[in-house]
């Protein structure tokens, strides 16, 4: 059995994928394809529908918020948030917490001021800044709420008095949020909702259309919440695979259940790496992520030998990001207990080969 810690696209369930592949060939017995339906069939416009019903019920959004499936992954979110919340003469708060922060700020930059409130890229990205206060005269204030490369979340959301758009992308539906504490929230599918293609997008429809920037249709929210998600032709394959995720998700019994899981999964592999001499793990220990858990080892000469036993042991995707070296196992929601299980004993193993 492979074990995939790859960081994205992510391991989604076995059965999700069954189904998936028996949609590719007949969807819901209409003869057809998911792959050949018309998005405006009245089967597509189900699929859209259970999807953002769904959304709603498991983050439990309240009224008030549009659900979008769009294209573009989280990336183009960072150019999107820019255009439609940052006034021509206003500026916007940012906290830079890695790479893909940056890439937010960076994007932002080109559209507008931006203040960064504070950077965590002293240390290399390995903790969250806390002492810092977001502009009150800031449009939005955006953070990373997982930082997928450096294995750090943020669990409590940052004070601030602007409003708070948030890059979920891997850990989204990974733990309960409240919605209502944020005015946009943007995730890719695929780090833990479904595979590549689609991003999700919630945002509080209030906040919209105040802008007085003139904005390209397909860049403007506006133009697709009116749409319904269909302003243009949307990611069919990728919001049906998201969907039947999400049903997986709800039949598990929701965000609340998988949280715990989590817990337990990250804990259990956290407690190696504090256990065992040969590893050392990389993010300070009260912002260790519970998606992606970056740990070294005191050579690369030792990484090797580990990364060899691993892959004799059919755990996947472990290698670290370049930024950070080392290995990241992302335990993403549809990576079972048993999968770190197996990690741990390879680690364990590993000590006892070495003794
Ligand atoms: C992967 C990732 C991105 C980039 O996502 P794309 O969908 O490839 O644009 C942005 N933010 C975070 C936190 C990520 O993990």
């Amino acid at each position: 059995m492979k074990h995939n810690f790859g960081a994205g696209p992510c391991i989604l369930p076995k059965e999700v994928f069954q189904e998936a592949s028996q949609a590719v060939i007949d969807f819901n017995n209409t003869g057809l394809s998911i792959l050949e339906i018309s998005h405006r069939s009245k089967e597509f416009e189900a699929v859209l529908d259970e999807a953002t019903k769904l959304v709603r019920e498991l983050l439990n959004v309240p009224q008030g918020y549009s659900i979008l499936f769009l294209q573009g992954g989280a990336s183009l979110q960072f150019a999107m948030v820019a255009l439609n919340l940052l006034p021509e003469n206003g500026k916007a708060a940012y906290l830079d917490t890695g790479v893909w922060a940056s890439k937010a700020i960076k994007e932002a930059k080109k559209i507008g001021n931006v203040e960064v409130v504070a950077s965590s890229s002293d240390k290399n990205y390995t903790y969250i800044p806390k002492q810092y206060t977001v502009p009150a005269d800031a449009a939005y204030f955006h953070y990373t709420s997982n930082n997928t490369i450096y294995g750090t979340e943020v669990f409590d959301v940052p004070a601030s008095s602007a409003p708070i758009v948030v890059d979920m992308s891997s850990d989204i539906l990974s733990r309960e949020i409240n919605v209502s504490d944020f005015d946009l929230i943007y995730a890719g599918a695929q780090k833990n909702m479904g595979p590549a293609g689609a991003t999700l997008v919630i945002v509080k429809d209030e906040i919209l259309g105040k802008k007085g920037r003139v904005i390209p249709s397909i860049l403007d929210y506006t133009a697709h919440i009116s749409a319904d998600s269909m302003y243009n032709t949307p990611p069919v394959f990728s919001i049906f695979v998201s969907l039947l995720n999400l049903r997986w998700l709800k039949a598990k019994g929701g965000v609340a259940v998988i949280e715990q899981e989590n817990i337990i999964k990250a804990r259990t592999l956290y407690d190696e790496i504090d256990r065992n001499p040969f590893f050392k793990g990389t993010a300070a220990v009260e912002d260790r992520s519970r998606m992606n858990v970056t740990f070294v080892m005191d050579s690369a000469e030792l990484e090797a030998e580990f990364l060899a036993l691993a892959k004799e042991r059919e755990l996947i995707g472990i290698k670290g990001h370049r930024s950070v070296g080392g290995f990241r196992a992302s335990i993403y929601n549809a990576l079972s207990i048993t999968s770190i299980n197996a990690m741990v004993d390879a680690m364990k193993e590993f000590e006892e080969l070495k003794k």
